[in-house]
């Protein structure tokens, strides 16, 4: 499958707008806080050149209905519509020329334009899509549906002399999150980049959570077993958060039962490639091995094979892929511009159009895209 036909440098500078529009506080550093102060933050990472910090910021959270209401008010260009539901867009000839529904009155809308931007999140992008008919012609409505599996697959013992959070980054009270001052972040252990390309692993990240202080080797089975008694070691919870590689047999599709507005509800199909899951069975072989050998703990992983982890994998709500980007019309629903190849004016944004995923939350990603292609349709 292809990748992205955009690259990284092509969205830094809406990254960087997106971070202002999430209200991602970065001590003024945008997006340099992800590259360089955090890499090499928590003790783990600057133990090992195996191993690179890869962080989650937070924003407060900022709810956009609420920050951005005024805004959406007080703008000349822009009429907002609210408890609408979109349920039929009509096109032909490669044009949308109407869309229509229903508010949550029961009052029924149209609404034409030269130009159709369709942003209703990963799954109702392809429902309405394969409801109306609609950008299908490579097959790939609804296909390469992902989520962002996180498991909690091992615990660890860890030198209890070591702190294994960044210095100066306190943790918080809330398990797992910790605070810099103002920034909440989340901090993940990753690997460093050519261990990832020479094994070729999917991308992940690590959190280790705090499980107890463990206090002495005495205190713990566990830390009997590895070691030397006396030994200060601390308990940890450790949790991979994984991309899933694209898979077109993960599908969204249609059934027969309706909802309140008439519309077909869906099958949703989630399969997550056995690739995936081998390539956690190699993450966790090189973390836990290289902690060993560094003989700063031990990890003691669950018992399972790709099968079960595959049926038992937790979703994170992170919907993706859809109604995926790709310059090939074959393989994809819209182009590098996130129009869709089979109707000029109709454009798709979110995580739908995500062709490859990673293991971040997609949000910023999504705000990014918007922005960009507000870009592209202001300069039209
Ligand atoms: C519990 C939970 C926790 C999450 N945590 C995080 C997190 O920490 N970080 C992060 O980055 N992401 C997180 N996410 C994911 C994040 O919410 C989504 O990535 C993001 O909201 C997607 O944005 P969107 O604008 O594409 O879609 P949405 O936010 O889903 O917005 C789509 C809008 O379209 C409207 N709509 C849908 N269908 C129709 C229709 N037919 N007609 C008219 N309007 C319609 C919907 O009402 C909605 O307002 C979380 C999600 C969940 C559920």
């Amino acid at each position: 499958m292809s990748g992205w036909p955009i690259s990284y440098n092509d969205l830094i500078p809406y990254y960087e707008q997106a971070l202002d529009v999430c209200e991602v506080d970065t001590g003024g550093l945008g997006l340099q806080a992800f590259d360089k102060n955090f890499k090499k933050s928590s003790q783990l990472a600057s133990q090992s050149e195996k191993f690179i910090n890869k962080n989650f910021f937070f924003s407060p959270p900022t709810r956009f209905g609420k920050r951005y209401k005024k805004e959406l008010e007080q703008a000349k260009n822009i009429n907002c519509y609210l408890n609408a539901t979109v349920t039929t867009i009509t096109g032909s000839n490669g044009e949308i020329s109407q869309l229509s529904g229903v508010s949550s009155a029961g009052k029924p809308f149209s609404i034409e334009a030269s130009t159709y931007v369709l942003a209703t999140g990963a799954i109702e992008n392809a429902r309405l899509l394969l409801t109306n008919k609609l950008a299908n012609s490579s097959d790939f409505v609804g296909r390469c549906f992902s989520d962002h599996n996180g498991e909690m697959v091992a615990a660890a013992v860890l030198d209890g002399n070591n702190k294994y959070f960044n210095h100066d980054i306190q943790i918080n009270s809330r398990k797992g999150q910790l605070l810099p001052e103002k920034t909440l972040i989340m901090p993940h252990l990753s690997f460093a980049d050519d261990i990832i390309i020479e094994n070729k692993l999917i991308n992940f990240g690590i959190a280790i959570e705090l499980s107890y202080r463990v206090g002495s080797t005495s205190d713990s089975v566990m830390s009997l077993r590895h070691f030397e008694t006396g030994k200060k070691v601390d308990l940890f919870n450790i949790l991979v958060r994984m991309e899933n590689t694209p898979n077109p047999n993960s599908t969204i599709k249609l059934i027969n039962s309706r909802d309140i507005y008439g519309m077909p509800r869906i099958k949703l199909d989630w399969q997550p490639n056995r690739y995936d899951f081998e390539s956690l069975l190699k993450i966790r072989d090189i973390f836990s091995k290289e902690v060993l050998n560094r003989n700063i703990g031990r990890v003691q992983w669950k018992q399972v094979d790709p099968s079960q982890l595959q049926q038992s994998a937790s979703i994170q709500a992170h919907h993706l892929g859809t109604t995926r980007m790709s310059d090939n019309p074959e393989l994809g629903v819209v182009d590098e511009n996130l129009r869709c190849h089979d109707h000029s004016n109709l454009y798709i944004v979110g995580s739908s159009c995500f062709p490859s995923f990673g293991f971040a939350s997609a949000t910023l990603t999504i705000v990014a895209l918007a922005l960009r292609l507000v870009d592209k349709l202001s300069t039209n």
